[in-house]
């Protein structure tokens, strides 16, 4: 509730840091996934304090503010270097990489509007965005099979995919589920053939592969130097190490970047003219994301790489010697999905987390397998031997109940439900039945409700956590 009177900033700051304590850690080498640590103090410090610095500024009007078009310029042009483009190449700051990719499908969509019904063909392995993506702009999007062994795109099957009314091709650099690189020449090629743009997702990729490249790892081709590669995303607040709502989109040419664009003059206000989904937005990310870049500089991305592609080998090595345990295909960035067929893997991600690894829960999903996700960074090498420790121990706990299996009961009681016509507190009352208590405090024990969704058919599973996020939002919980 607000008080009536206004509160103390001391005050404020100590009940942050109080409602920060349950959260995951943020620095160090503990963490594995949606956090990117760049593990120096004075990168940091270049990033807050640029951040602070333009917290005010609105780049909703660049000719009110022309500071926020030198900064997305010079970062725009610092990626495009790295990423097969030049000085030239045509880019937009975006606040992340769904905003990136929604830009490139909204580019391509706009391309044809002869199509009545527009399609895009992506690998099963692309990221979620392109599907809401879809969603959001009325896409349709088809989901082509990957090598079950690789877990890379396959073309032939994407090719024969394509109809006239395919408006993009996608292939990901790496995929973030399994981190493997889909064969870029070859899918950019049978998109030109077709006269259909291709996105490259680099999202995770982008900012991490060719510093990977430079500590002399074999990174195939996946940028714009790439014929038929139409545009790629890269996500600074990923291995940019930049402060969260930064990523990049670059564009082949400026006429499909002027697609990403919206204007709208039919209105009594002042003529509304966006580059990406937001309108009114802070600096604050695009200066964070241009003081890391250069505050670290090429030297210190190449550093972080090495570091990284160092503790993803010792992880890789480990993994095979722990009884049960998979990596999931050969790993060609700093991305790792471990997989089993005989332990329970969520069970396992639950006992790692106590133990203080986050495994982040990865669903099966068209004949792929489940697995967990870790996510190497450049302070990540300190704690790769504790973390196989975790890793070796978290199994031998769950060893002797095999693999997972939710109970016979679970199944049968979901089936029973109309997940669609469930209200919040109806749900509220069945979430102790899957483990789920919301007045406990520590680690949640997920295994059993990440097993059941994982036994569902996606289109349930988001029901599920659809409501389960409504039920997260509203009052009932407290109750
Ligand atoms: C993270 C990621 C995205 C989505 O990025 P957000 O910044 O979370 O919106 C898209 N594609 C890939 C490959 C990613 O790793």
């Amino acid at each position: 509730m607000m008080p009536e009177t206004g509160r103390a900033v001391a005050e404020l700051l100590s009940e942050l840091d109080r409602l920060k304590a349950a959260d995951l850690p943020t620095r160090g080498e503990n963490v594995t996934a949606y956090i990117y640590d760049s593990g120096r103090p004075e990168v940091r410090e270049a990033a807050e304090r640029a951040y602070l610095a333009m917290l005010e500024i609105n780049s909703l009007d660049p000719t009110a503010f022309p500071s926020t078009v030198a900064l997305e310029r010079s970062v725009v042009a610092t990626v495009a270097a790295r990423l097969g483009g030049d000085a030239a190449t045509p880019g937009i700051f975006t606040s992340g990489g769904t905003e990136s990719i929604m830009l490139a499908v909204k580019a391509a969509r706009d391309a044809r509007p002869d199509i009545a019904v527009p399609r895009m063909v992506v690998p099963v392995t692309a990221h979620a965005a392109f599907h809401k993506a879809g969603a959001y702009l009325r896409v349709a999007v088809d989901s082509i099979p990957v090598d079950p062994t690789t877990f890379r795109a396959d073309p032939p099957a994407m090719a024969t995919a394509c109809t006239p009314d395919t408006i993009l091709v996608v292939a990901s650099a790496p995929s973030y589920a399994h981190g493997v690189v889909d064969p870029v020449p070859e899918i950019a090629a049978l998109a030109a053939e077709r006269d259909i743009p291709c996105h490259v997702d680099a999202c995770v990729g982008g900012w991490l592969l060719p510093w990977l490249a430079d500590a002399g790892a074999e990174i195939p081709a996946f940028d714009l130097s790439v014929p038929g590669v139409t545009s790629i995303s890269c996500d600074l607040h990923k291995f940019g190490y930049a402060p969260k709502g930064a990523s990049v989109v670059l564009f082949r040419d400026a006429a499909l970047r002027m697609r990403a664009y919206y204007a709208c003059a039919g209105w009594p206000g002042y003529p509304v003219v966006n580059t990406t989904v937001q309108s009114s937005k802070g600096a604050g990310p695009l200066a964070g994301a241009w003081a890391t870049l250069q505050a670290l500089g090429a030297e210190g991305y190449r550093e972080l790489g090495r570091e990284a592609l160092a503790a993803t080998r010792r992880l890789v090595a480990g993994i095979a010697e722990i009884d049960g345990l998979e990596v999931l295909g050969t790993p060609q960035a700093t991305l790792v999905a471990i997989g089993s067929t005989t332990l329970d893997l969520f069970a396992l991600a639950d006992h790692s987390r106590s133990l203080g690894f986050f495994l982040q829960p990865q669903m099966a999903v068209d004949g792929l397998p489940a697995s967990v996700h870790v996510t190497l960074t450049g302070v990540s090498a300190r704690g790769v031997d504790r973390m196989l420790t975790v890793l070796a121990e978290a199994a031998d706990k769950v060893r002797d109940a095999g693999p997972a299996v939710p109970s016979a009961e679970l199944v049968a009681l979901v089936g029973r439900l109309d997940l669609a016509g469930l209200d919040d507190p109806t749900f509220a009352s069945l979430l102790p039945a899957v483990g789920w208590d919301p007045t406990a405090t520590g680690d949640p024990a997920m295994a059993a409700i990440n097993n059941l969704l994982n036994a569902l058919p996606p289109r349930e599973r988001e029901l599920i956590i659809k409501r389960f996020m409504s039920v997260l939002y509203s009052p009932h919980l407290d109750a």
